[in-house]
């Protein structure tokens, strides 16, 4: 039997709450039991340490407290202009309130005569003091130690709760009354040591004082005390997992640098590296020298030139005597590799193949054979690679093209291929910020390629609305007849495959009719992908002049010839996404457009999508701004980033304290991989229950 918990205790059996209120509690805010009102933390916290005299506001003074009375109240009308406003009176002068927004529910609160304790930022208007949306508090003539703290937490609220008088006051209540009665201590999770060495103050003193600061600086230690924690058992779970699921794996060593590599290198490389591309081959380099097997995330933006980087990879294999394999998701994309691998590999006389669904029987006999007896030293394709009957004589590495369109069962197969694990070298043009990478990959290195080659002129980008599609035709016809080829993008309508048709067949008919003098192709995600595919190679083969497409040409294909792009209801894509196909014009040397159209009424994150597009051509810097308005979950897919929910923890705006906790968990397995130490003790049971829950901190204490 586990023993009772005082934190599993039910907050009905708190005084002045009862099973009704209670209820409501949880329905408004899923607080259930003490431990969840333990993490259920403050909003915001009023500063009583000073009060202003409204004669002492300034413009600029970030915020203030002020305590006074309400003299009058008025709710304006009119529409969009709505709005409430009170006149507030303290012994120095007047000032105005005024709210926006949740009129009604104000307007019932506030009223004229009441005494009040007010938190915000004081605004200016035409002279005279205002403050929008104050925080505020009736002012209890009692003087209780709790309400009349110099720091006063302020709860989350909501309409409801306000209606059954569950307002900040009395969770503060509640709070204190769980604080007080709690037996023995918060125990504490993290080890000694660590707490040593970043400074972080006990847990139960982390608790008690979020809830109940002093003053700011405690305030600052207790948080960032919470913040490291939730942060340092995410983690943990990270290393335990690398430790534990992904030992190290055994590889054949590539000491040197032989004749092949150093013969390209010096006297074949068809251009100038750019020193993002050097700094990322010494890194590979490295890897490749251990007795380890590599795994090797290599990001760069569309055109980067991760190709040659490659390239010159597999050469430091072929030079120690093995193969290498270069796996890509579509049979045009492993063609686009094979056509850039041969124009580097021929002088050099490295033997290359390319295999897919489509190689002929009689070839891919030949080719077979060859592969088995170590004439061919780099072998290209798709899925078909990792068939049976595909034997090397001596795989060594492996490159694998956006790897997150292959699944892990198809990665492992293409590496039962070699008599050990073959380094692997996995290329994305998807940026990944920084700090998510750190995050999400604790299985992968990741090194990034963030710099173009010189010369490079960058898709100018251009947003229109319905008002001007004439001239948007119009300068898409201009690029047509010099010869060039156009896209047409049409949105993904969320959750219906039927409707994304329907834009997208429609979009078909309209384009032709617009262009009858030219061919009109189109792929969209119903087709087959041998159709996607045919259709794909029509129009990279020059007999299509237009492609109608939905997102299905994100990702990879290479038509240099293509230099105008059209996105319909670019509103509805996401901005990284946005920025994926645009790069899929600007590839030869022709100057490249690419028309992101979009209605008229559009949301303000709408609106900061396309300005951020038309602003900048830099992926990482798109994949930043886009982490930042959709939240690093909705940024990778929740379900595939394995982020738990933070309840303090921002992992952008906490990424010093990322670091450090990472450093910490990732040290303490290293030192003692399953916390037996007797000062790791309570450190693993809190770990076990942490993992049980999936990560969510807040589920338990
Ligand atoms: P991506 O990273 O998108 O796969 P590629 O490897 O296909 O980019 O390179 C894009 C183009 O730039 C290719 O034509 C390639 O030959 C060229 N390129 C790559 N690196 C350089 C460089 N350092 N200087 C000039 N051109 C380069
Ligand atoms: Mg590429």
């Amino acid at each position: 039997m586990p023993a009772y918990n005082y934190w599993d205790t039910e907050i009905k059996y708190l005084k002045k709450v009862g099973p009704k209120r209670a209820e409501i509690l949880t329905e408004e805010t899923g607080i259930r039991t003490f431990r969840d009102l333990l993490h259920f933390f403050p909003r915001k916290y009023i500063d009583k340490s000073h009060i202003y005299r409204i004669s002492e506001l300034q413009e600029g003074l970030p915020q203030a407290t002020l305590t006074g009375k309400i003299v009058s109240v008025k709710l304006i009308k009119g529409g969009r202009a709505r709005r409430f406003t009170a006149k507030f009176r303290d012994e120095s002068g007047e000032m105005e309130l005024v709210w926006f927004k949740g009129v009604s529910w104000i307007q019932d609160i506030v009223k004229p005569g009441m005494n009040l304790i007010l938190f915000g930022h004081p605004g200016f208007y035409g002279g005279k003091p205002q403050m929008a949306h104050p925080e505020m508090e009736l002012l209890q003539p009692d003087g209780s130690q709790l309400h009349n703290r110099p720091i006063v937490p302020q709860y989350p609220g909501t309409e409801k709760l306000q209606k059954y008088g569950m307002e900040s006051r009395a969770i503060r209540d509640m709070v204190h009354q769980m604080l007080e009665g709690r037996p023995g201590d918060i125990l504490e999770n993290i080890p000694p040591e660590i707490l040593n060495e970043y400074s972080l103050i006990p847990r139960a003193e982390a608790f008690t004082n979020i809830h109940f600061p002093d003053s700011f600086e405690q305030l600052t230690s207790a948080k960032r005390r919470l913040v490291f924690e939730e942060l340092f058992f995410f983690q943990l779970m990270l290393a335990e997992k690398k430790a534990v699921i992904q030992p190290q794996n055994e590889a054949f060593p590539f000491p040197t640098v032989g004749e092949k590599f150093n013969r390209f290198y010096h006297e074949f490389l068809p251009f100038q590296m750019t020193n993002a591309q050097k700094k990322v081959l010494k890194q590979i380099r490295a890897d490749l020298g251990k007795s380890v097997q590599m795994n090797r995330l290599i990001q760069g933006d569309v055109g980067s030139g991760k190709t040659i980087v490659a390239f010159l990879s597999c050469l430091i294999a072929i030079d120690n005597d093995f193969q290498a394999a270069v796996m890509a998701p579509t049979e045009i994309l492993a063609e686009q590799h094979f056509r850039s691998f041969h124009a580097f590999a021929n002088p050099i006389g490295v033997n290359i193949a390319l295999l897919t669904g489509s190689t002929k029987k009689s070839e891919r006999d030949q080719l077979l054979l060859e592969l088995r007896n170590g004439f061919i030293h780099i072998l290209i394709g798709t899925h078909a690679l990792i068939e049976d009957r595909v034997e090397f004589m001596n795989l060594g590495f492996t490159v694998v093209d956006e790897q997150h369109k292959f699944g892990v069962l198809q990665r492992a197969a293409l590496w039962a291929k070699g008599k050990k694990h073959p380094h692997n070298m996995v290329m994305t043009a998807t940026p990944i910020p920084r700090t998510l990478g750190m995050t999400v990959y604790g299985d992968l290195e990741v090194s990034v390629i963030n710099e173009l080659p010189p010369g490079r002129t960058p898709v100018k980008t251009i947003w229109r609305t319905e008002r001007t599609r004439l001239e948007v035709f119009g300068k898409v016809r201009r690029e047509l007849q010099k010869g060039r080829q156009a896209y047409f993008v049409y949105p993904l309508v969320e959750e219906s495959e039927k409707l994304d048709y329907l834009a997208v067949t429609a979009g078909h008919e309209a384009i032709s009719k617009v262009y009858p003098e030219y061919r009109v192709g189109i792929v969209h995600g119903r087709q087959k992908s041998a159709d996607k595919e045919y259709e794909m190679r029509k129009f990279k083969e020059g007999h299509y002049h237009i492609m109608v497409a939905t997102t299905v040409i994100e990702v990879g294909v290479d038509v240099p010839n293509a230099t105008v792009m059209v996105i319909e209801n670019a509103e509805r894509f996401g901005l990284s996404q946005l920025h994926q196909l645009r790069g899929r014009v600007g590839r030869g040397a022709a100057e490249s457009f690419c028309y992101v159209m979009a209605g008229k009424k559009l949301s303000a994150d709408a609106r900061k999508r396309l300005g951020i597009m038309v602003d900048t051509n830099d992926g990482f810097k798109i994949a930043e701004e886009d982490m930042r308005l959709r939240g690093p979950g909705d940024f990778l897919g929740t379900r595939q980033s394995g982020l738990p929910e933070f309840r303090l923890a921002n992992i952008l705006e906490d990424h010093d304290l990322l670091v450090q906790a990472r450093t910490a968990a990732f040290q303490l397995v290293a030192k003692d991989p399953n916390l037996e130490d007797r000062n790791h003790k309570a450190t693993r049971a809190f770990f076990g229950r942490y993992m049980k829950n999936a990560g969510g901190l807040g589920s338990v204490l």
